[in-house]
């Protein structure tokens, strides 16, 4: 299911179309689109930007990709502003959310041989909105005093560490747990504790933890050290971007929330509205944002086509953007939005990546 969202949204949704007609006609997956409203727009059609049949269709399609939302400009969730995407990872539990950040060949990079994956808790912490049964995890008890509470569970640490290690089984072995249990003795204690645990039913895989402040620096200076990363839900968010941006920019960021019967892309960017309509959107991090969901996909359904149409997908990307041209403007190129993914869904139409 498509869900164009705000701002660049619509604009990087079209984009995508070719590139995944072109991914079902050269592996044949059969695929159906189908497309619904949510943000600005369904707010001002049906007074909510997000409808509960929309919710009902999502969870009954195999895959959701989210664009954008202008979450800043939504009034209060009472009056129909409601955060689609924090909505789908509650109801749908999508408790992981993978984010790989990887240098891209003739790609400005600060970090030229960053190639890894931050492993997001993504439904604790201290995200107020989406942590408690009912009721807000942020309050204020007086006007001058305003608390929040951080939630971490041993179920919630011992999931998310289990889909590291799976990854981490995949890629190169090596996991890094990323806490602040020094200071955070009881919440990172139990996260770090947790994640050990299940880390030590993989031998296989070498195993070790770094402070976040401490991984912050080591991000910048030795990239290489790192392959998955695992983390609680607000260091991820926060680490991630440092890794997208290291590594040539949040506009070339896949992301996917995942649980374990639905999963989400998303760009890992906002809605842009400084540049939204006029065509210069970098489209790419959806592109590969959708390229996951078909990993995902493939991996869950036993379906190789699927995996194989992901892996070409990236390629294409990558052979695409090597071309300093041939990019869109935020990347020095001359191509507009629908071009560049034109161009990239070319490259896979004729399989020459
Ligand atoms: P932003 O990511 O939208 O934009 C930051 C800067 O990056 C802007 O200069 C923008 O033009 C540029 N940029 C972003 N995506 C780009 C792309 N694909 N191609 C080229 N340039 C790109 O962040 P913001 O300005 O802080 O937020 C704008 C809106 O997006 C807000 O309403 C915010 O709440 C929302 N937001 C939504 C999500 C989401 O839906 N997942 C995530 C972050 C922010």
């Amino acid at each position: 299911m498509l869900l164009p969202g705000d701002g660049i949204g619509p604009e990087i949704c079209a984009g995508l179309q070719p590139v995944l007609a072109a991914a079902d006609g050269r592996f044949g997956l059969g695929l159906s689109l189908e497309t619904a409203e949510v943000g600005l727009a369904a707010l001002e059609r049906t007074g909510t930007t997000f409808l509960v049949a929309v919710l009902e269709a999502a969870r009954r399609s195999d895959g959701i990709i989210l664009g954008p939302l202008s979450t800043y400009d939504y009034p209060p969730a009472g009056e129909g502003g409601v955060n689609a995407s924090a909505a789908f990872r509650k109801e749908l539990d999508l408790y992981a959310n993978l984010r790989p950040a990887r240098s891209r060949p003739g790609v400005a990079s600060s970090a030229p041989d960053m190639d890894l994956v931050v492993v997001r808790e993504n439904t604790e912490g201290f995200y107020a909105d989406r942590t408690m049964f009912a009721g807000s995890g942020e309050f204020m008890p007086t006007a001058d005093l305003a608390l929040a509470l951080r939630k971490v569970s041993r179920e919630g640490s011992a999931r998310i560490a289990r889909q590291a290690c799976e990854l981490a089984m995949r890629r190169s072995k090596r996991l890094t747990i990323v806490h602040k249990a020094n200071v955070l003795k009881l919440t990172d204690g139990l996260f770090y504790q947790t994640v050990r645990q299940v880390a030590e039913e993989y031998p296989a895989i070498e195993a070790d933890e770094a402070l976040v402040d401490a991984a912050a620096s080591l991000l910048v200076r030795q990239p290489s050290r790192f392959d998955v990363i695992v983390t609680t839900n607000m260091f991820g968010d926060i680490l991630s971007n440092l890794t997208a941006e290291l590594s040539g920019g949040l506009g070339l960021a896949g992301s996917l929330n995942a649980g374990d019967r639905h999963a989400m892309a998303q760009a890992s960017h906002g809605s842009a509205p400084d540049i939204a309509g006029r065509d210069v959107a970098n489209p790419s991090s959806l592109i590969l944002a959708a390229a996951m969901l078909f990993d995902w996909l493939g991996r869950r359904n036993d379906a190789p086509d699927l995996c194989r149409a992901a892996a070409a997908i990236e390629a294409a990307v990558d052979a695409q953007l090597s071309e300093p041209d041939e990019r869109t403007r935020d990347l020095g190129g001359r191509l507009g939005t629908q071009a560049f993914a034109q161009a990239v869904a070319d490259r896979l139409a004729e399989g020459v990546a």
